[in-house]
């Protein structure tokens, strides 16, 4: 018998072509809100512009600063903001940076938060925070910053160049891949996963040789929906912790990180987590998902080794003990030595070893 406990997130995601303008309006009327501050990136600011025309009179601000892992003093002004136009809800129009501050505000303002992803970083599906001060990233959950409404347009992700779009997605599987044996994931939520992997997985392709595919941009977002779903429902492993170290305190991008990161992580944990390797081959239609990920990412054009990220050999050690330095759940036992091995592998670029 499989013995589960599974608990679903109370919210309205709608996903179509145009939605950011022709459905934004129509979730800020169902929620009752009538003076919304639209929150994004600077260059996110065109598009937010057109959400809050489309807003009307219930367009209560644009808010252009969202920055990357938001820095405290960028949260502060947020916020602030916020309160002086006397908002009543908030609009995020951008990806995982311009969701990280609006969560930050509604954490703060307990104001209501309508998402509009313009990545595939899945934070829209998620009741995680996160906050930068003094250069350290302290991160949280709480219900309130769960998005009431998410909306996804294809058309949004058109201008998502394709080394953002190729890094993005595999982010996206990382969520599925690292769900797919978490303690907490059930039965629901492995099948959410397995198959927001696939369509993912399934997209990237076409998107890289024709990022401006309407439909494969529909099928990814699909994708990253069900990816950031698994995610928002589960405990993160090995992977997430040290893709954290190396973005935190090294300094190395987030979703290139991700990408170069995840094949040795998932060669690493594949014998102790047979179940969830299974499902992932089922979804990228492989009996090497390790080998199949890491040749996928360099025919796509992704960042190939750590090194190539600008993580120095000699950083190894430090990160590796700083990956064990807290305690989370990994389907195989974290030790320095492990933990090692997996970034001196990833920091080469070899092969994934999945003889082990
Ligand atoms: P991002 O939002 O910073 O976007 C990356 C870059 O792409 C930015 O320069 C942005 O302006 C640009 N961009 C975004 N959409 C675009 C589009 N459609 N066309 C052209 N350019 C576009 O990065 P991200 O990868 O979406 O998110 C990363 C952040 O989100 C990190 O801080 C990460 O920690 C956080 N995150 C949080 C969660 C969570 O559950 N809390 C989950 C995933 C990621």
């Amino acid at each position: 018998m499989k013995e589960f406990t599974h608990e679903a997130q109370p919210m309205r995601v709608v996903l179509r072509p145009g939605a950011a303008v022709t459905a934004t309006p129509g979730e800020a009327e169902r929620l009752g809100l009538r003076r919304l501050l639209v929150v994004s990136g600077p260059r996110g600011a065109q598009t937010a512009r057109a959400v809050a025309d489309a807003l009307g009179a219930a367009c209560a601000g644009l808010h252009t600063e969202a920055r990357m892992h938001v820095p405290a003093e960028v949260a502060d002004r947020a916020v602030e903001t916020a309160r002086g136009a006397g908002a009543d809800g908030c609009v995020t129009v951008g990806g995982g940076s311009a969701i990280g501050l609006g969560k930050v505000i509604a954490l703060r303002t307990r104001l209501p938060l309508i998402a509009v992803p313009s990545t595939y970083s899945g934070s829209e599906m998620t009741p995680v925070w996160g906050l930068t001060e003094h250069g350290v990233k302290r991160t949280g959950r709480d219900p309130s910053v769960l998005p009431r409404a998410v909306v996804y347009d294809p058309e949004l992700t058109l201008s998502l160049p394709v080394p953002l779009t190729v890094t993005s997605g595999v982010n996206a599987v990382a969520h599925a891949a690292e769900a797919l044996y978490a303690p907490d994931a059930s039965p629901l939520v492995a099948l959410t996963a397995e198959e927001g992997a696939r369509a993912m997985t399934g997209a990237l392709p076409g998107l890289a040789a024709d990022p401006r595919d309407l439909d494969a941009r529909g099928r990814a977002l699909y994708g990253a929906w069900l990816c950031g779903t698994a995610l928002g429902a589960t405990t993160m492993g090995l992977h997430h912790k040290l893709c954290h170290v190396l973005g935190g305190t090294f300094g190395l991008p987030h979703a290139e990180t991700h990408t170069v990161l995840l094949p040795y992580v998932l060669a690493h944990n594949a014998p102790a987590a047979p179940g969830a390797m299974t499902a992932l081959g089922r979804a990228l239609d492989t009996d090497d998902v390790p080998n199949a990920l890491r040749d996928l990412t360099r025919r796509l054009g992704a960042p190939r080794s750590l090194a190539a990220l600008g993580l120095s050999e000699d950083d190894l050690p430090r990160a590796a003990a700083a990956a064990v330095s807290a305690t989370y759940p990994n389907p195989r036992p974290v030790t320095e030595a492990g933990v090692l091995a997996v970034l001196r592998a990833a920091h080469a670029g070899d092969a994934p070893d999945t003889a082990r």
